[in-house]
Parts: C-alpha cells; sequence; structure tokens
C-alpha cells in the first residue's frame, strides 16, 4: 500500500522522499551505479553491475521480528563457548564461524531491542562497545575494526563489531561485511583461541 497524506494533511516524508527519487530511476525501477562503484575498496568491477529495482512503498512493512525461541542470538547466548563475557543487562558473543580475524556482538542478555534499554544500559552499551572494540584491536594481525548496528526487526539488539586483518586494504571499510561473506572461514581452533584472549581480555 502507498502512504497518502496523514491525518494532519502533512505529506509523508518517506512518501515525499520516495517520489523525488522515482525520477532518477530508469524505466525498470533501476538508479544508475553510484560512485561508491569506483572506490578502490569497492567489491566488484564496475562492468555488469545492475541495482535492483526499486519497488512500491510497503507501509505498514512486514514484521521481521522472531519470537526468542526462533532467535539466533538467544541460542548463542546459551553456548558457553561463544559468549565471551557477561555483564548485568549486556553480553558479549560471537557467531559460530568466521572468514575474517575475529567477530563480537554486543548483544542484550533478554530478547529485547535497543529501544528497550534504560540510561544505565545504555551506557553499559558505550561502554562495551569500547572495550570489545579495543579487544579486537589489540588481537595479532588486525588492521582495523569496524562497529555496526544492523538488526532493527528482529527483536534482539546486536552490535557488531568486525576485525579485519591487517594490510589487506581491498577490505577496508563499509563493505567489509560483503567480502566477509565471499571469503572463506578461517579455522576453527584459531578463531577459539582467539576468543579466549579476547575472552581474558574483556574480564
Ligand atoms: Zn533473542
Amino acid at each position: 500500500m502507498t502512504a497518502g497524506p496523514s491525518r494532519s494533511g502533512a505529506a509523508d516524508p518517506a512518501d515525499v522522499w520516495r517520489g523525488r527519487v522515482q525520477d532518477h530511476l530508469d524505466a525498470a525501477g533501476r538508479p544508475a551505479l553510484g560512485g561508491m562503484a569506483d572506490w578502490e575498496v569497492f567489491p566488484f568491477e564496475r562492468d555488469g553491475l545492475a541495482p535492483r529495482p526499486l519497488g512500491e512503498r510497503v507501509v505498514p512493512e512486514p514484521s521481521r521480528a522472531r519470537s526468542a525461541d526462533a532467535c539466533g542470538t538467544c541460542k548463542a547466548l546459551a553456548r558457553d563457548d561463544l559468549v565471551l563475557h557477561t555483564g548485568t543487562r549486556l553480553a558479549v558473543i560471537r557467531p559460530g564461524g568466521t572468514s575474517l580475524m575475529f567477530v563480537a556482538n554486543v548483544v542484550a542478555r533478554e530478547h529485547e531491542r535497543l529501544e528497550d534499554l534504560d540510561e544505565a544500559a545504555d551506557e553499559e552499551l558505550g561502554r562495551l562497545v569500547a572495550r570489545t572494540y579495543r579487544a579486537l584491536r589489540a588481537l595479532p594481525g588486525v588492521g582495523n575494526v569496524h562497529v555496526n548496528k544492523w538488526e532493527n526487526g528482529g527483536g534482539h539488539l546486536s552490535v557488531t563489531l568486525l576485525a579485519r586483518p591487517l594490510g589487506v586494504l581491498e577490505l577496508r571499510g563499509s563493505n567489509l561485511p560483503v567480502w566477509a561473506d565471499m571469503l572463506p572461514n578461517i579455522p576453527q581452533d584459531e578463531y577459539d583461541e582467539r576468543a579466549e584472549t579476547v575472552r581474558a581480555t574483556l574480564s
């Protein structure tokens, strides 16, 4: 459904945004490739790349929320090998595998969202993100660590920290997760050993 003017008569700002963008799409609804395709850290060569067409707006958005028993973060919190630190309201966990030097997630201990936190939990979040950043940054062979919050509808707060291998310049910047998806996982024993170092640093 397309959202029209709101009850107050003011235009829906996202509808205005979508209307403006329409003039910049081709007949199939595709925008032109942006300048990012020329970045030296962009993972793909420009030739042959095609953006996906933009469809109609969907309002209300379909819910992406998962219940706690279907939540991967809740499952990881139940596994001692994946939990790196347990705080008051938050914890630090890691995924089961990664292609990068290390990946950690600062998450809520319960199945709740960022907007559910109170001020004390906000402060804990800031402290834990900074401490986890430093712990990953201090690992041998790490060139940089990027901090991201992507989950929106899943229902479980998760801030993702990605550690890039030192000197692999193509992986710099915001395309790091795209590269990570294409590269093979590091050996599990190497990842587990690094997890012990991070766990000790966070304790
Ligand atoms: Zn959960």
